[in-house]
């Protein structure tokens, strides 16, 4: 585990630009790099919202990795948690024996991710951590561990950068909460 700076968002709407988004990838990167320069890291991607950090993230990791991606659902069409959560799209490989990064687009409630760590810890891999693009602390019901933070929001819906509204706008290279963009 590492100590993560984290970027925090102030008041207003959020805005993150492709710029920032950049830096802050890169940043990530190489801090996970440093901290796991001793072992093999197996990266799983939370589809669909975190498949645009992912393709940059693992290019910011200068190091062997591979990589596997499994999807759950928990939002539907709408902007607030059910609460429930189902996986829809299971992964490929084994977790056995691998030290696992968890990518995540957005820690919101924190119910997705819970769940996500019952069920990779229950594959047996070597250890779990997780990297999540954007956090929104104020929202959070559960108390889950996030090892790398790219960007602490304030409680808004946000789109872009992989995000969707109703599985739009994921093409955006830039992370808005403003309706207009
Ligand atoms: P949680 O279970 O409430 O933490 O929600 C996690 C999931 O909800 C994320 O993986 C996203 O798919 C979705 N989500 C939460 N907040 C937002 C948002 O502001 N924009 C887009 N999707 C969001």
């Amino acid at each position: 585990m590492s100590e993560t700076s984290i970027f925090r968002v102030g008041d207003g709407p959020v805005q993150i630009s492709r710029q920032q988004l950049q830096r802050r990838v890169t940043e990530l990167g190489e801090r996970i790099r440093s901290d796991h320069h001793d072992h093999e890291l197996h990266l799983i991607c939370v589809l669909n919202g975190a498949f645009m950090f992912m393709a940059d993230l693992v290019r910011a990791i200068d190091l062997p990795l591979t990589v596997d991606f499994l999807s759950v659902s928990s939002y539907g069409s709408r902007t607030e948690s059910s609460g429930e959560v189902k996986l829809v799209k299971d992964l490929d490989q084994s977790l056995k024996g691998r030290h696992v990064l968890l990518v995540e687009d957005i820690v919101d409630t924190g119910l997705t991710m819970q769940y996500l760590l019952g069920y990779l810890r229950g594959r047996g891999p070597l250890s779990v951590e997780v990297v999540t693009l954007l956090s929104k602390p104020s929202r959070r019901v559960v108390e889950v561990p996030l090892d790398y933070v790219g960007f602490e929001i304030e409680d808004a819906f946000v789109y872009g950068y992989g995000l969707d509204v109703a599985h739009r706008y994921r093409n955006m290279p830039f992370v808005t909460s403003q309706s207009e963009a």
